[in-house]
């Protein structure tokens, strides 16, 4: 059977369908390439957030056809998620050396596809049609294929988002929100805990409106009162979802990803108090701190609900880790809008920020508003902002000196892989000397010996 290399830009969502292609394509025969070099098949999974990941795409695209093609012939080329949707047959017209374009309601017929191409019956084939049902297709893992991968484990509950940031590509080429039923994604976490993954990210594009559309809020309790800490409207299907894997037995700990603020209703703030398995930590893109610039991002919340939210969430939690994105340099942003964000940042005092420099994206509102902000004030808003992040997070990360925290085995460290690498339960990596191998997937304490941007080192606390 053929070998095929996946090669993934953007987002932990590709990162994801990469995979699920990956094992539905194991599962058929194939066998995973370790490089494109001596790949039967080479699929370039793809990013459109921003026009720079399609630049790189594009060219890698065309080099493969120059580079590999040239040499064996029969070598089978595609694209596959976000471009490919927003592209369809373009990408065939521009790089007429690409057999397959694969749009993102489709990542479960690649096999098949490939099959048809392989042998001989299609010559090419674009299908970037909507598919009802294809958000419950993304289940496959590759857990014995990677075993740094086995101890954690991400898995798909819903696809696409109906928030239309003016920024934000997705909603159209992820399209409308789809999400999977309850029963199905538990049945799969409970298939990856049996295989021995302790911890699992739930992901989405906007998890926090998971089955909204769907299945809709559950019934409130008879006889409730304020008491009963169960908000009045019932919980919402996310909660829900919580609440059911939160029961899977051996599994230690619940993450999820990508949520939106407005997404966190008191609910979701009481899951974190009630549900232990559910880690002190909160990913809350807040993407900038003015009313004004948020308004015009059409991103749903203000600068003071936000600042309610993460409130809430440290009165709930008060060790939770909270992270966030910003976005520099939007359309129309002045001076004091981004003064507004500074202050905003030195208010939260976040844990991590991952800061982007607005760039124009085609085929979203923002491309085309006026008052686009020149390249220079925009590298200098993100400097200006690094400095102001960093600063805090240094602070952050020396108080845990001293401490002795609990942190899930990873696996041997990418930089160096003579020391282990683990995670604490607020979302810090820490990176240690001394373990077994066999304590990959244990929950271990340490004590944090040294700090430095963003990562923590320790020594394992030996039990007496
Ligand atoms: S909520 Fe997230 S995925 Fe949805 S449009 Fe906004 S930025 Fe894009």
């Amino acid at each position: 059977m053929p070998s095929v290399y996946i090669k993934t830009y953007g987002c932990q969502m590709n990162e994801r369908d990469s995979e699920a292609v990956a094992a539905q394509l194991v599962a058929k025969g194939y066998s995973l390439a370790p490089s494109e070099t001596v790949a039967d098949v080479i699929l370039l999974n793809t990013c459109s957030v921003r026009d720079l990941a399609e630049q790189k795409a594009l060219r890698k695209m065309e080099n493969l056809a120059a580079e590999i093609r040239r040499d064996r012939p029969e070598v089978v080329l595609g694209f596959m998620g976000c471009m490919a949707q927003s592209r369809g047959q373009e990408l065939i017209d521009r790089l007429p050396d690409v057999d397959l374009v694969l749009g993102t309601q489709k990542f479960h017929r690649a096999a098949d596809c490939l099959d048809e191409i392989i042998a001989g019956r299609r010559d090419k084939i674009v299908d970037v049609a909507e598919e009802p049902g294809s958000e419950a297709t993304i289940r496959e893992h590759l857990l014995n294929g990677n075993a740094q991968k086995s101890v954690t484990a991400y898995v798909s509950i819903m696809q696409g988002c109906n928030q239309y940031c003016t920024f934000c590509i997705v909603p159209y080429t992820r399209g409308e929100e789809r999400s999977r039923t309850i029963p199905d994604i538990v049945s799969e976490c409970r298939q990856l805990v049996a295989q021995g993954v302790k911890e699992i990210t739930l992901l989405g594009q906007i998890v926090t409106s998971y089955g909204r559309r769907r299945f809709g809020r559950a019934e409130p309790p008879l006889g409730q009162d304020a008491q009963q800490r169960v908000p009045a409207q019932g919980k919402s299907p996310f909660v829900q979802l919580l609440d059911a894997v939160h029961e899977i037995e051996g599994l230690e700990r619940i993450r999820f990803t990508a949520p939106h603020p407005k997404g966190y209703g008191d609910d979701l703030i009481e899951a974190y108090a009630l549900l232990p398995k559910l880690v002190e930590s909160a990913h809350l893109p807040v993407q900038s701190g003015s009313n004004r610039v948020l308004k015009l991002m059409h991103r749903g919340y203000t600068r003071e609900q936000y600042l309610v939210l993460i409130e809430k969430l440290r009165r709930a939690r008060p060790e939770i880790g909270i992270s966030t994105d910003i976005i520099v340099g939007f359309p129309g942003e002045t001076e004091d809008d981004f003064e507004q964000t500074l202050s905003l940042a030195r208010e939260v005092e976040f844990d991590q920020a991952y800061i982007f420099k607005y760039s124009q994206r085609r085929d979203t509102p923002a491309a085309d508003l006026p008052e686009q902000v020149p390249q220079k004030i925009r590298e200098e808003r993100n400097q200006r902002l690094l400095e102001v992040i960093n600063e805090i997070a240094a602070v952050k990360y020396k108080k845990f000196v001293g401490r002795r925290t609990q942190i899930l085995v990873e696996g041997p460290s990418r930089k160096n892989p003579a020391r282990m690498t683990g995670r604490t339960r607020c979302n810090k990596i820490v990176v240690f000397d001394f373990a077994e191998r066999e304590h990959r997937g244990r929950l271990m304490d340490v004590k944090i010996t040294r700090a430095s941007s963003f990562t923590l080192y320790g020594d394992p606390v030996i039990p007496d």
